[in-house]
This record gives C-alpha cells, sequence and structure tokens, in this order.
C-alpha cells in the first residue's frame, strides 16, 4: 500500500506558495511548473492538487473529474508549449524501485531536443 500523505513533502509546499515555482500552468485540478534541475530544453512536472502519493492511490481512491482533470493538464500543457508536432516524453517514477523522490505523484514532462532511448 502507499505511504501516507505527508504535507511536508516539498510539492505540498509549492501548492500552498510557501515555497516559489515557475509556474506554466494551473487549474482547479492541477499545477504544472519548470523543474528546479531540468534533463532537457523543456522539463515540466504536472502534479495534481489532490494529497496523492503516488499512481496508486490516486488511480485508486481519485473522483473521476480530478482525474480527468490531470489528464487534460498534461495535454494542455502539452500543447501550449509546442511539444505536440516535434514529440515530448512523459515519466512518472512511482515508490522506490521508480525512484521517486517527492511523495506527491507528478508526471514528469520533457522535450525540446530528440531524447533519444529511454534511460534505466
Ligand atoms: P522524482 O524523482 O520524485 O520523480 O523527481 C522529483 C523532481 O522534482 C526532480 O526532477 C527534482 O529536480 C524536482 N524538484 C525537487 N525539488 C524541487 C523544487 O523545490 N522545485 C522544483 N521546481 N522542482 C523540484
Amino acid at each position: 500500500a502507499t505511504q501516507p500523505y505527508d504535507d511536508d513533502n516539498i510539492f505540498a509546499k509549492i501548492l500552498r506558495g510557501e515555497i516559489p515555482n515557475k509556474t506554466v500552468y494551473e487549474d482547479d485540478f492541477a499545477l504544472a511548473f519548470h523543474d528546479i534541475n531540468p534533463q532537457a530544453p523543456t522539463h515540466v512536472l504536472v502534479i495534481p492538487k489532490g494529497r496523492y502519493v503516488s499512481w496508486d492511490d490516486f488511480s485508486a481512491k481519485a473522483e473521476a473529474e480530478e482525474i480527468a482533470g490531470f489528464v487534460r493538464a498534461v495535454g494542455h500543457v502539452a500543447r501550449t508549449m509546442g511539444l505536440v508536432e516535434p514529440g515530448y516524453r512523459l515519466l512518472a517514477n512511482i515508490g522506490g524501485h521508480g525512484h521517486q523522490e517527492v511523495p506527491h505523484l507528478h508526471v514528469h514532462l520533457f522535450g525540446g531536443r530528440p531524447l533519444g532511448p529511454m534511460l534505466m
């Protein structure tokens, strides 16, 4: 089972406005902001606003409108940043084996150059 949600995690603080971020997009369900340590010319994180540690509890417990809102926000960011035509990569690190460092569900959105094969 997923660990309990930690309200002191860094993305919770970003959602509360306690830590600054470079916001790309925000709506009722999601916040998108630039990664502090970008691994590609475009490296954006998209997070749901709800208190979800991982894909496990999000997919099991979130309301359908929260899931739809999050998925639509990811697509909106890709479109508005001009990533659809050249292409881009979505990545979610989940749990220990997935090397998830921040325990609030997030999707990485990479683009702006050819990314090559996925690194393991
Ligand atoms: P994970 O390994 O959990 O999927 O990745 C967490 C990501 O969050 C990393 O790419 C890291 O650079 C990013 N990150 C960690 N702390 C901050 C922060 O305070 N602000 C921003 N914008 N990104 C952060």
